[in-house]
């Protein structure tokens, strides 16, 4: 059994994680509609990675025997109209699920639930990661992205990402 509290964490970081698939989704859809299929494609891929997310702690709170509550997920919360408007909240945003693992990690680590821990120190990775790429775009967009020729070539860069399932496995 794991620790009360870090499994109610850990049920609200599904809907979460879910929730930052849709808001990627939101990215995509913006994209998509701007021409810019590349940076959909990168996005697309970056909803299915937050699926894979939720995924991962759902499984590991059934093989803990711990019940696992689906609520509803958010509306995604995001005005865009700038080309670079995704990639700097997408930055804000995966800061802000840093803080939230970070948050969950602090509780397993003050109840002695080493078991989980263990299970989130591949999210702890993955959040520096995570944070590396959006920072990564960022820097690409200010460099070529003013130019149509520069913006092209990052749109075809970021149209051959391709998905990969996670390293973590349960
Ligand atoms: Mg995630």
């Amino acid at each position: 059994m794991l620790d009360k509290k870090v499994s109610a964490l850990i049920n609200d970081q599904i809907n979460k994680e879910f929730y930052s698939a849709y808001l990627y989704l939101a990215f995509a859809n913006f994209y998509a509609e701007k021409g810019l299929n590349g940076f959909a494609n990168w996005y697309q891929i970056q909803a299915k990675e937050e699926q894979d997310h939720a995924m991962l702690m759902y499984q590991y709170l059934h093989n803990n025997n711990e019940k696992v509550t689906l609520e509803a997920i958010a509306k995604p919360d995001c005005s865009l109209s700038g080309l670079s408007d995704p990639l700097q909240a997408g930055l804000k945003h995966e800061e802000y699920v840093t803080s939230l693992i970070h948050t969950i990690y602090a509780a397993a680590q003050e109840a002695r639930d080493f078991r989980t821990t263990q299970f989130l120190d591949w999210f702890v990775k993955e959040q520096g990661e995570e944070e590396t790429n959006a920072n990564d775009l960022i820097t690409k967009m200010e460099l070529f992205g003013s130019d149509p020729k520069g913006l092209y070539m990052l749109d075809s860069e970021l149209g051959a990402r391709v998905y990969t399932a996670p390293s973590l496995t349960l």
